[in-house]
């Protein structure tokens, strides 16, 4: 048994098994399925396993931009955490104001109010509630979307493998196919005064789906013309991953709410955060017990938010996430196409949110487990199975470059043998 005295065994078959009682027979199963890995220390690029093992991590779900304990993060956090971890939530507290003020220098014009959070879904909460208050009682969210799991969230997440065992859901929800404006007049002239759009920059979890060039700005328009509230969902685009500081820059964008989250907490903690303007923040200005968390705001988080925007400024890397994106891309497109042929659909993105699309469903979820085996973490798409995709950290060397490109290539060669690639057409299939 753990205790105290005896700390919790570097072994990777009791940890399965503690998991497979105590957590999920599921989770237990994906690890197994992962190589039975047992993940114990991260710095920079790097994920380590109990057996010594280093693993390039460019997964992590788009939260390590500046990597794992980046110096930045970690002082302000261990400072902090033995100052004041923890608030009365009576008094005023510093940390909180400061990290408010520095992530508003970032953002779009306009959003001058923070409301902070611990996870995505609950910062697409509060947006939902500050919809409600604004007398916004449609919400319009797009067909492949990823907003997260809990219950309002999960009502604008357009897949049905998700909603389908939970409902009935919130009402009043709208799905609309991505990047087609026409579809989007059509639904918000059937309800104007009462509806607020909700829309990711480019889509991650659908398998980074890039909308069409004007589109972002044809829906804030559309927005402003039928008095939706518009809501960019910038939990996975924000804070550098797409090149710029925010997905909204890329159009000149100016929402009425801005979510972030992932990155924010420095990959550190847990923190999230909704930028709303004054306007549509007035009714949480108003009563700061309207909509509250325990944990939303603590100093901790805080000192980490600070230290997460300190890195991204310092390393410039906003910049980095740019370049090392775009000499990535076609690299990855390359490596892929050079093995699996007409099997790649397409490889793209922006930034540092890279996506290889498949025609088929296998690869994608074969090479995620045969990348592990070469040393590198990438993600699979909640929303797509077609789509392996890869979120970096911008702070990779030259050399950690290289070994991403020498992994996939490696990982798509030993997979593509497995597959029947037709570089000329015909049917394609898995030799399974
Ligand atoms: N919104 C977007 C765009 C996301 O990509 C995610 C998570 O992947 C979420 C919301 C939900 O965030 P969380 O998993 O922290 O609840």
């Amino acid at each position: 048994m753990t205790t105290l005295a005896n700390p919790p065994a570097a072994d990777g078959e009791e940890v399965a098994d503690l998991c497979r009682r105590h957590l999920s027979k599921g989770r237990a199963t994906l690890g197994e399925l992962f190589g039975g890995h047992l993940e114990t220390d991260s710095r920079g690029a790097w994920v380590t396993s109990a057996t010594g093992r280093r693993f390039l991590n460019c997964g992590g779900y788009g939260v390590l931009l500046m990597g794992a304990r980046h110096p930045a993060v970690v002082r302000r956090v261990e400072a902090q955490l033995h100052r004041h971890p923890v608030a009365t939530r009576l008094f005023l507290e510093p940390q909180g104001a400061h990290a408010a003020e520095a992530l508003v220098r970032t953002a779009p014009a306009g959003l001058e109010r923070v409301h902070f959070a611990c996870s995505g879904a609950e910062a697409v909460e509060a947006a939902i509630k500050i919809a409600r208050t604004r007398g916004k009682d449609q919400l319009i969210a797009a067909h492949e979307g990823y907003h997260g799991k809990t219950m309002g969230a999960l009502s604008l997440t357009g897949k049905e493998v998700f909603q389908k065992p939970f409902r009935p859901l919130l009402p009043g929800v709208h799905h609309t196919p991505y990047g087609d404006v026409e579809a989007l007049e059509e639904l918000l002239k059937t309800m104007p005064g009462r509806a607020c759009l909700i829309l990711e920059p480019v889509q991650g979890e659908a398998g980074v789906v890039l909308p069409p060039p004007g589109y972002l700005r044809a829906a804030q328009e559309l927005c402003r013309a039928y008095d939706a509230l518009f809501v960019l969902d910038e939990i996975q685009t924000g804070l550098g991953r797409l090149g710029s500081w925010w997905g909204a820059d890329v159009e000149g964008l100016e929402p009425d709410v801005l979510l972030s989250g992932k990155g924010l907490g420095g990959g550190v903690l847990p923190v999230s955060a909704v930028l709303a303007t004054p306007r549509a923040f007035a009714a949480f200005d108003m009563d700061p017990y309207l909509h509250t968390s325990t944990f939303s705001g603590t100093p901790l988080a805080m000192a980490a938010v600070q230290g997460a925007l300190a890195a991204i400024e310092e390393d410039d890397l906003v910049t980095r996430a740019r370049d090392l994106g775009a000499g990535l891309l076609p690299e990855l497109n390359r490596i892929a196409r050079a093995h699996f042929g007409t099997l790649v659909r397409e490889v793209r993105g922006q930034g540092l949110l890279i996506g290889v699309e498949f025609t088929e469903p296998g690869p994608a979820g074969d090479l995620l487990i045969e990348l592990v085996h070469q040393g590198v973490v990438a993600n699979h798409s909640l929303n797509s199975h077609l789509v392996l995709r890869f979120t970096p950290p911008a702070i990779l060397t030259p050399a950690e470059t290289q070994h991403l490109c020498q992994a996939f290539d490696s990982a798509c060669r030993v997979q593509a043998a497995r597959y029947n690639p037709t570089r000329e057409g015909g049917t394609a299939h898995a030799q399974r």
